[in-house]
């Protein structure tokens, strides 16, 4: 074996990033997650494996003839291969926010926007287009039905790369909840519903949800449309966190429900929080309990190979506002994201954040975004017991 090992126990090791766009990350004493994010791929490794790859990387860079053949071999079979074998997969994003204040977008607008974005070379691609703004609004409902049908039939065959997602941000009747059912491929309730213990505390959680919105629910469950749910949570709602979003996804059958975490985030010091910790732990304990209903729990930002915002917006998003201009969220890494093995799923801190100094490491919520992101990774290594490999499609939206 040629160099010097870098690791000897979980505490010694100086950072996850053991070679290139290959980290180890520590699980347990003598355990660590091997994951490559721009290659998809996780494995979980003793330390004297983590140290062999590094020896043996340390060795391709001077000579190939130095490769050791075994663990070149176990690599490979497990989907690990050199950087440049990869093709760049690209994808496309696309959200119409169809209304603002009085202002609708016009037909004119959105079929521009569609055109220039969704062009035949939809297919075999990650392509996603999102809807916003529909509730109680004629004139919206008009754009999404007419726009989406001329892209469709413009697309031809092609159209069956492209996933349509209407976004509900209110409640819709039964009249509305039937007509999204019957043109978008999936829909996402947004809503700022959970019940916190200090608002009607007489209550149980159950009883303290929208009527009107649990019904919207129930008529999305029954038409068969999948249907994922994304909630802000704060400190506020960890004390039954669980039992809320047992009972809503027992209403909505959801196949994942989405977590914004919103709280005052402290910088990270290499040491979380107590709240930190609080919301990780009512996280995790959300995710045991709802899986046996075949939910996913999930924080924006944790979806591997995503690159989603912690808004839950994708990098590659265009939105396009109902006037014609067009914004996008995110996108930049800072300096501290260098080394983080999260940085091929999270798109990088929310640009509305204030500006920090150069010392600022991130905060307690990248704490969060890692914990969790390798728990999903270590979750599917356990389901298929040797590795996990991301699925290039469904990084999209459900991974
Ligand atoms: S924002 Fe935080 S979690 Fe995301 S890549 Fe940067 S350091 Fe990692």
């Amino acid at each position: 074996m040629t160099g010097a090992s870098v690791v000897t126990t979980s505490t010694t090791m100086p950072g996850p990033q053991i070679a290139g766009e290959f980290f180890a990350v520590p699980l347990e004493p003598y355990r660590y997650l091997l994951y490559a994010p721009e290659m998809g791929v996780a494995f979980v490794g003793t330390a004297r494996l983590v140290n062999r790859i590094v020896d043996m990387c340390s060795s391709v860079s001077k000579s190939r003839s130095c490769l050791d053949p075994e663990l070149s071999a176990l690599l490979q079979s497990l989907g690990i291969r050199d950087a440049d074998d990869e093709e760049a997969e690209a994808r496309i994003a696309l959200e119409l926010r169809l209304r603002s204040g009085n202002v609708v977008m016009t037909d004119q607008t959105a079929l521009e926007a569609l055109d220039s974005t969704f062009s035949s070379t939809v297919a075999g691609r990650r392509a996603r287009l999102r809807y916003v703004g529909m509730e109680g609004c004629a004139d919206a409902w008009h754009v999404l039905e007419y726009s989406l049908a001329h892209t469709r039939a413009r697309l031809g065959e092609d159209a069956r790369g492209l996933e349509v997602i209407g976004v509900v941000t209110g409640v819709l009747g039964p009249e509305e909840t039937a007509r999204m059912s019957a043109c978008v491929d999936a829909v996402e309730v947004c809503a700022d519903v959970l019940p916190g213990v200090e608002s009607r505390p007489n209550l149980p959680a159950l009883q303290r949800f929208p009527v009107d919105w649990l019904e919207m629910l129930r008529l999305l469950n029954a038409a068969g449309c999948p249907t994922s749910l994304r909630i802000p949570v704060t400190l506020a709602h960890l004390h039954d966190l669980t039992e809320s979003l047992h009972y809503l996804c027992e209403i909505g059958g959801f196949e994942e429900i989405v977590l914004e975490p919103s709280m005052r985030w402290g910088c990270w010091n290499g040491t979380p929080e107590s709240e930190t910790l609080a919301m990780l732990e009512a996280f995790r304990a959300a995710q045991r309990a709802l899986a046996p209903l075949h939910c996913s729990i999930r924080m924006a930002g944790t979806q591997p190979g995503s690159r989603e915002s912690f808004c839950g917006a994708p990098v590659e998003q265009i939105a396009v506002l109902p006037n014609g201009s067009t914004s996008q969220c995110c996108g930049s890494f800072e300096h501290y994201c260098d080394g983080c093995f999260a940085r091929g799923d999270c798109a990088g801190p929310c640009q509305t954040a204030e500006p920090r100094d150069v010392a600022f490491q991130g905060s307690q919520r990248c704490h969060l975004i890692r914990e969790l992101l390798k728990d999903r990774i270590v979750a599917g290594i356990a389901r298929s017991g040797v590795s996990w490999r991301r699925s290039r499609m469904a990084a999209v939206s459900h991974a």
